[in-house]
């Protein structure tokens, strides 16, 4: 199933064609709705709602609208915890000149109201003479709490897969501050549940801007596995349903302008393209200083 959030907070299932609003199964969604937190809700509950989404959606007489005018949102803008693993990738470990590779790191933490959808731009800071890069990542979301997951345990509390972008400052000052503005999480086009995936050991992703392929990877080349993202994230903190984990990025990353179209596609998962727009605020007095050795 493709799960996906649209038109000001609606819940859905994408078949290719159309979007399904399945809100009568879930009892409501996030329209109007502070936090929204409808998908999280839906996620804890799946195995529970299933079938009542199924028989929504076998009956016909859930609303339709064609999905290329759907208004696609962000799929989990309210997660309790957006997780990601830096240099988790040996080739971008090198074009960085980084030793801090994932196994020696954990994770890190962006804003979750970085998080954004696949109809909406990713607006640039108006932050001169600082370049922006872009990082195609596999989103996993979480869809079993759990603590101190052992690895042979770890796929049974992965609820399904997305498309992810982490969205980049470079310089020097704070990771979780350089990667959280706002819009530098796009996430989508829908989370796709496991049991429509065959495999995620060697699931290939691709980004390409203005139609130039500059990342191209495969799950098989992480240096931390999908397990052990898992493991490893679950021995510190209790994961809930709707937990975010961006896997890490390969080699390629580079700027991004206001302009630019970018386009993330992985392998079984989907596919998503996205106006890059520079936005004229943004400047702050951390980011007035050169980044060192500029
Ligand atoms: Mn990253």
């Amino acid at each position: 199933m493709k799960l996906v959030r649209f038109d000001g907070g609606r819940i859905g299932v994408h078949d290719g064609t159309l979007v399904h609003d399945i809100g009568e199964a879930l009892g409501g969604d996030d329209r109007g709705a502070f936090p929204p937190v409808a998908m999280v809700r839906l996620i804890a509950a799946f195995d529970r709602l299933r079938p009542d989404i199924e028989a929504l959606l076998a009956s016909g007489r859930a609303p339709s609208v064609p999905a290329a005018s759907a208004g696609l949102l962000a799929p989990l803008p309210w997660p309790n915890k957006l997780m990601a693993y830096p240099v988790n990738y040996i080739d971008h470990a090198k074009e960085m000149n980084s030793t801090g590779y994932a196994h020696v790191q954990g994770y890190f933490l962006k804003a979750n109201s970085s998080l954004s959808g696949p109809g909406e731009p990713i607006v640039l800071p108006a932050l001169p003479g600082r370049e922006i890069h872009h990082e195609c990542e596999l989103a996993l979301v979480i869809g079993r709490e759990g603590r101190d997951i052992p690895a042979e345990r770890a796929r049974e509390h992965i609820f399904g897969l997305s498309c992810l972008m982490d969205i980049t400052i470079r310089g020097p000052e704070e990771r979780v501050f350089r990667k959280s503005y706002d819009s530098f999480t796009p996430m989508g086009p829908w989370i796709i549940t496991m049991d429509e995936v065959r495999g995620i050991d060697s699931l290939g992703m691709k980004l390409w801007v203005n139609g130039e392929m500059r990342q191209s990877a495969n799950t098989r080349d992480l240096l931390v596995g999908i397990e052990e993202m898992i493991v490893v994230a679950s021995s510190a903190s209790t994961l809930y349903p709707g937990d975010i984990i961006a896997t890490g990025t390969p080699a390629g990353v580079g700027p991004i302008r206001g302009g630019d179209t970018v386009v993330i596609e992985i392998e079984q998962v989907g596919r998503m393209s996205l106006p890059v727009v520079q936005g004229k605020g943004g400047a702050n007095r951390v980011f007035l200083r050169p980044p060192a050795g500029a």
